[in-house]
């Protein structure tokens, strides 16, 4: 049935199990544990764990389960393992595919936190990481070795949105032997179809665009049958970085309305940037699916939108990018990014504080750098706000 769906169709539908009530909308499954009528079945369950059977909510439950099959068929995923966060789901993912005495490849355009496991945590159980610039292919390759077992990286770099040409990392990774992992939040599940282009993994903080309200944390991790059930799960469901079931029924809920946020929010993106490139007080304006952008026909050719997040990068520094954030009146200051209410990030004192001024000049973040990312509101009432807190800088 679900494979001859269109996406629209597979986000409403997709996954959903019917208690006996037949209600419309998905129930939630609060339970942590599930009842057998007799000791023999608890036995048989924990012989064999049929394909709607459930022991414990750490290991699955039904609304999350729920969750896990309309992913995985939006995303064309043999597979799906859901998690608490957008971290639990990276560190499951590398975690349970490594070992001590492997080696990893990664771009050096990370997420914080991303990149705290790949330099700190991994190299403490013996993983060695290289860092590359995920742009350029001919360093992907430089960077093999024999003990080479994954390649990670984002699609697109947060926050100066460069675009990592996917099939062909996908192909090196490949000849390698080795797993491309793809942290795929900015392309969103709904502009890029990551899998087909060559990913093996595909992982997502659905706290971002899934969720898209600002009200739970989720994360998600996709790929072979293989790989969830005989590499991920044991690790995951034994270290306890399960989704709960609330939440799980927040994201599905989410995803009933997943496409038509992402295109709304990057159809805006696409104005903000034609209408604020060469705007006096810029030195540059970053968006994927803008000409000047230096990957525009790579993004062009692997994705369907740009996404929903721009970047505007300040000629005043430090001084113009927060007086222009302090005198927005619509757009606020916060951290997150997917949601319906557009936010606004300066990432050199914020999400990228933590990197000392060489590693953000390496990464293109500088002290004016705005990352902005695009909500539902009036497109023109955007336009103004931006333009007249820029004036203001
Ligand atoms: C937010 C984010 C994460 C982490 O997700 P959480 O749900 O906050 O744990 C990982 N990678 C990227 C690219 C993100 O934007």
């Amino acid at each position: 049935m679900s494979e001859n769906w269109k996406p629209s169709t597979r986000l409403v539908h997709a996954g959903t199990r019917r208690s006996q009530y037949n209600e419309v909308s998905e129930a939630i499954f609060l339970t942590q544990g599930f009842v057998y009528a007799r000791a023999e079945d608890a036995e048989a369950r924990f012989q064999h764990l049929g394909a709607d059977e459930y022991i414990y909510a750490r290991y699955g439950n039904p609304t999350v389960r729920m969750f896990e099959d309309r992913i995985a068929a939006l995303e064309g995923a043999e597979d799906a393992f859901a998690t608490a966060s957008g971290m639990a789901a990276v560190n499951g993912a590398l975690f349970s595919a490594l070992k001590a005495g492997d080696h990893v490849v990664a771009a050096r355009a990370l997420f914080g936190s991303c990149l705290y496991i790949c330099e700190t945590l991994l190299r403490r159980f013996g993983v060695e990481v290289t860092f590359v610039d995920g742009t350029d292919i001919a360093a992907w390759r430089a960077a093999v070795r024999p003990q080479t077992r994954v390649f990670f990286l984002e699609a697109i770099s947060n926050p100066t949105l460069e675009v990592i040409d996917i099939a062909a990392v996908a192909r090196v990774a490949h000849e390698a032997g080795a797993l491309l992992m793809v942290d795929n939040v900015f392309a969103t599940p709904v502009f890029q179809r990551t899998l087909t282009l060559g990913a093996d993994v595909v992982i997502y903080s659905a706290t971002k665009h899934i969720d898209g309200q600002g009200r739970c944390l989720g994360g998600v991790v996709l790929g072979s049958q293989a790989f969830i059930r005989k590499t991920l799960e044991p690790y995951l469901k034994h270290t306890g970085g399960a989704l709960s079931p609330f939440n799980a029924w927040v994201l599905l809920k989410g995803m009933e309305t997943l496409a038509l946020r992402c295109n709304a929010e990057a159809a805006t993106a696409l104005a903000l940037a034609e209408t604020l490139n060469g705007h006096p007080a810029l030195a540059r304006v970053l968006y994927p699916f803008s000409p000047t952008h230096p990957q525009y026909a790579l993004a062009q050719r692997q994705m369907s939108a740009g996404g929903t997040v721009l970047s505007l990068d300040l000629k005043g520094g430090k001084a113009a990018a927060f007086r222009f954030l302090n005198a927005l009146k619509i757009i606020t200051i916060s951290n997150n990014l997917g949601d319906t209410k557009s936010i606004i990030t300066h990432p050199a004192t914020t999400t990228h504080q933590r990197l000392s001024p060489e590693q953000r000049g390496v990464l293109g973040i500088g002290d004016g750098l705005v990352r902005l990312s695009v909500g539902l509101e009036d497109p023109s009432d955007l336009t103004r706000d931006i333009t007249d807190a820029l004036a203001v800088a």
